[in-house]
């Protein structure tokens, strides 16, 4: 049994999504694959979008199908609008439709403002926020066509952004980092806004340090881990798995009021921890 199975054994209700069609970007490594392993134990059919790395997405693929639900891995940059385009319609001619997308795909290209490059804060707002953008519009226009079926989830569709908590933290030697963040809150406002009336919910999590590849630096060594262990007041690094559970959760009619919220899923960091002993 792999470490996300067991952190989701017996917490995540093996029925919960049944019958549902979700679309994870970046689905083939941490916070992706644990929400994509996540929605499949609770049920739903999952495409695993991957760009580079096909064959961590087919093992995701494999763990998925191990839950008795169908699973398939995408290829897709999530940056380019006809891959986009091309992946959900390859979704709903394969699966039938699409009910969930978790638009997770992200990175970092860090530098301080002086040496950043154009190529770094234009790729960052292209996979962070446009992706997301484009995902998002694509799946809705098929939330919109097919509408509510009742027997499958009380909304017509959900969306999840996957945001950070650098939306409200600044984040110094990260400008394009937390400027595609902080777009990222005002689109899933907007489209939660706009979508609403269609029984459409769009909403984010804002994770505060998991461990994933993209800040290994920042817990990997003893030191590292207790310089960071400072900005969390629950007293340890989350999970990829702490994610999943939230995704899973605001992907179903359990929270189908929830709508247009950002879920910090932090430990605590945003409670600003410099103040428990000062300020
Ligand atoms: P990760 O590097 O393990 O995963 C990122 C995934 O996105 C990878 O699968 C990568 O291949 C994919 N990706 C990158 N560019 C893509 C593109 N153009 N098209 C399709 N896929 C693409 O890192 P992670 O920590 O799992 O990050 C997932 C999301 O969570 C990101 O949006 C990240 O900003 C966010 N996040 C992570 C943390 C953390 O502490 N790990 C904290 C806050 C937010």
């Amino acid at each position: 049994m792999s470490v996300t199975q067991e952190a989701t054994q017996g917490v995540i209700p093996a029925q919960l999504l049944k019958g549902q069609k979700a679309l994870v970007t970046g689905g083939n490594s941490g916070i992706g694959r644990a929400t994509a392993i996540g929605l499949g134990r609770a049920g739903a059919d999952v495409v695993v979008n991957y760009v580079a790395g096909r064959e961590q997405a087919e093992q995701v693929v494999e763990e998925i199908s191990g839950f008795g639900v169908r699973a398939a891995a995408y290829e897709a940059d999530v940056s380019q609008e006809n891959q986009v385009v091309a992946m959900i319609e390859r979704m709903t001619q394969e699966f039938g439709t699409i009910d969930i997308l978790v638009a997770n795909a992200g990175l970092q290209r860090d530098a301080p403002l002086t040496e950043m490059t154009m190529a770094q804060w234009q790729k960052v707002l292209d996979v962070n926020l446009t992706g997301q953008f484009l995902c998002a519009r694509e799946a809705a226009k098929e939330f919109l066509r097919r509408g509510v079926v009742p027997e499958v989830s009380r909304a017509a569709g959900k969306i999840i952004c996957m945001s950070s908590v650098h939306q409200l933290i600044p984040w110094a030697g990260h400008v394009n980092y937390a400027a595609s963040k902080g777009g990222v809150q005002m689109m899933m406002e907007t489209l939660a806004q706009e979508l609403a009336p269609h029984r459409i919910r769009v909403n984010a999590i804002a994770p505060g340090a998991i461990r994933t590849p993209i800040n290994r630096s920042a817990w990997d060594t003893p030191n590292a881990e207790k310089d960071l262990l400072q900005l969390i007041p629950y007293g340890r690094v989350g999970d990829p798995e702490d994610i999943a559970r939230a995704a899973v959760g605001l992907a179903s009619d359990l929270m189908d009021y929830v709508v247009g919220a950002t879920l910090y899923v932090d430990g605590g960091m945003t409670l600003f921890p410099g103040f428990a002993t000062g300020g």
